[in-house]
């Protein structure tokens, strides 16, 4: 593992990559403000005419919406270029599932959107609280559509009793497909003081009631993201760089995936967390081992004028 902080290893991995791929809350923003000096490195990246990715387990924005984050601060936005869950779960169902009836959609209404964009039919935004106890008349409120034929699940701060009574009920048909988007347990909220469930508190629920585990992740680190990103961008990942704040999503999606690997430290893991995951004896957590380390991507921006 090399320490990233020196302009001599910037340029080294500026002159052996052509393919820069982003991570995005902890590495350019964190909830609504920009990583300092971030946009400075991104952009200087792109003017050298360096591929510049955006790759988030984030399912709650759908493309349009990082087009408009991302340029609001100060980010280059190319549609084409981010690559979020709600874009990429709506690629599964439409292009190698090919759902042709309805999805069940544990998720918010950017889901929505990207499952519109692709034509494929669906319900389950918003509240849902029909049934609250275990009486069976009360359960029976939850009426079950029968066209169901894959559930998705993706951040809901909706999620309830009636929502995986639903979800549960429509994945006991071994044939009804279960998508998820990520597994992330927390979301980072700053300095914020609450513990604040993320995406895989909600796809873990749906796991327990269901006894099954999703048939396909379509964030990092599945296998899935990735081939979503080679589908449209040429990428040698002899010569590309994932940059990350989260050993086990972007680092693990990096090794997997044959790519360079640079964990930042203004985000989820903290040097404290990778000293342990290099002290333990788990072979299995050397997947989570970056190449390099950085406290902050906007480190760079003094090498970058
Ligand atoms: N999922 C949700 C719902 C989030 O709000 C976030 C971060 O804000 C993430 C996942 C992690 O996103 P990323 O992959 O960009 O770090
Ligand atoms: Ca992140």
């Amino acid at each position: 593992m090399n320490d990233a902080s020196s302009e001599d290893v910037f340029q080294n991995l500026i002159s052996s990559n052509d393919t820069f791929l982003f991570d995005c809350d902890g590495v350019l923003w964190k909830g609504a403000k920009a990583v300092p000096g971030a946009a400075a490195v991104v952009n200087f990246l792109e003017n050298l005419g360096k591929q510049v990715i955006f790759v988030t387990n984030n399912s709650t924005k759908s493309r349009d919406k990082y087009v408009d984050k991302l340029s609001s601060l100060g980010y280059p936005s190319d549609k084409e270029k981010i690559f979020g869950t709600a874009y990429t779960s709506a690629l599964y169902l439409k292009h190698i599932a090919k759902i042709d009836g309805k999805v069940y959609l544990i998720g918010n209404e950017s889901m929505g959107e990207e499952l519109d964009n692709v034509g494929i039919k669906h319900f389950g935004i918003g509240p849902d609280n029909v049934a609250t106890s275990l009486d069976y008349d009360d359960i029976k409120r939850c009426k079950l559509d029968e066209d169901v034929n894959a559930v998705l699940v993706g951040f809901d701060g909706h999620i309830s009793f009636s929502k995986l009574v639903r979800a549960g009920s429509y994945l006991r048909n071994p044939n009804c497909l279960f998508l998820a988007t990520n597994s992330d347990a927390r979301l980072p909220l700053g300095d914020c003081k609450h513990v604040v469930p993320g995406t895989g508190v909600m796809v873990a629920s749906v796991c327990t009631v269901a006894a099954r585990e999703p048939d396909v992740w379509c964030g990092k680190p599945g296998k899935f993201m990735f081939e979503c990103i080679q589908k449209t961008i040429d990428i040698n990942p002899d010569r590309a760089i994932m940059i990350g704040d989260n050993t086990k999503t972007d680092i693990v999606f990096g090794k997997q995936n044959s790519l360079k690997t640079l964990l930042v430290f203004s985000g989820v893991s903290s040097r404290d967390s990778v000293n342990s995951i290099l002290e333990s004896s788990d072979p299995a957590l050397k997947e989570q081992v970056p190449d390099y380390v950085l406290p902050s991507l906007g480190d760079w921006a003094e090498f970058c004028s």
